[in-house]
């Protein structure tokens, strides 16, 4: 479980996130909504590290991890512009944090065929350079350069926002049942109403850095 106890995030004098409390179980699909500025960015952050919270603590399964360096908080991300290596293949990109881990070769090449099929990418697209895909296949790969380091949290800023209409539904679904397959916990941040009506479990809506309202998608529709 992922806990916000009152949580404060400043920009110098600014304070971009107020006395945050969230508490995010285990498997669940949880999205924060709002619109552009409103502090989503900011918690999602705080809570892979890239950020401290100037008040407050951020606990994971009752561990205080408010502190902790980037690299130990077992946690991918996936950024709305993908942030992939544009030079690199698919492969490559795929692999990269598998071989920061020191993993063996042969054991990269199964985990990267593995995860490239379960998010419908084929083995010739292995190949290409990610500057030669559309953005729903970069996407995927972007995904599946996450997934492939099996955390136990995956963290998705506007992962769609960048990709026309039809494909935004399209992923939107396959992203949802990858979701639900994997069982991961998931954090997901959107200013899309109906993407977070979808896709998540929870919703926690924020307004001006303050979150107003969490629920199920079915208690936010009813009270607003
Ligand atoms: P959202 O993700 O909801 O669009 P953000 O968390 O990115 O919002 O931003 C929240 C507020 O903090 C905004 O008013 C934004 O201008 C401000 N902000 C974000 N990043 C910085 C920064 N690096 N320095 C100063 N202010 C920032
Ligand atoms: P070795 O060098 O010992 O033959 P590799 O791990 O390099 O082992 O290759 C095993 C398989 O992994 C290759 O057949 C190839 O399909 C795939 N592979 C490895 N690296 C890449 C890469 N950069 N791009 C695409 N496929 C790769």
């Amino acid at each position: 479980m992922i806990e916000f106890k009152e949580v404060e995030i400043k920009y110098n004098d600014f304070t971009a996130v107020k006395s945050l409390n969230l508490q995010i179980g285990e498997g669940e699909f949880f999205t924060l909504l709002g619109p552009s500025g409103c502090g989503k960015t900011t918690t999602l952050r705080s809570l892979v590290g890239f950020i401290n919270p100037s008040r407050g603590a951020i606990y994971v399964n009752g561990k205080d991890i408010t502190h902790l360096p980037v690299e130990k908080r077992d946690i991918s991300m996936v950024f709305q512009s993908y942030a992939l290596f544009p030079t690199l293949n698919v492969y490559e990109n795929i692999a990269f944090g598998l071989k920061v881990k020191k993993m063996p070769k042969e054991q990269i090449d199964a985990e990267v065929r593995a995860i490239a099929q379960k998010v419908d990418l084929k083995s010739e697209q292995l190949l290409k350079k990610v500057s030669e895909l559309s953005g729903g296949q970069q996407q995927r790969v972007a995904i599946a350069r996450a997934l492939v380091l099996k955390p136990s949290m995956l963290v998705l800023d506007e992962p769609l926002s960048n990709l026309d209409a039809s494909l935004r539904v399209q992923l939107r679904n396959e992203l949802k049942s990858l979701q639900k397959k994997f069982g991961i916990t998931t954090i997901y941040v959107t200013h899309d109403q109906e993407e977070a009506l979808t896709l998540s479990d929870r919703i926690a809506v924020f307004n001006h850095g303050v979150v107003e309202q969490v629920g199920t998608p079915y208690e936010i529709y009813n009270q607003s």
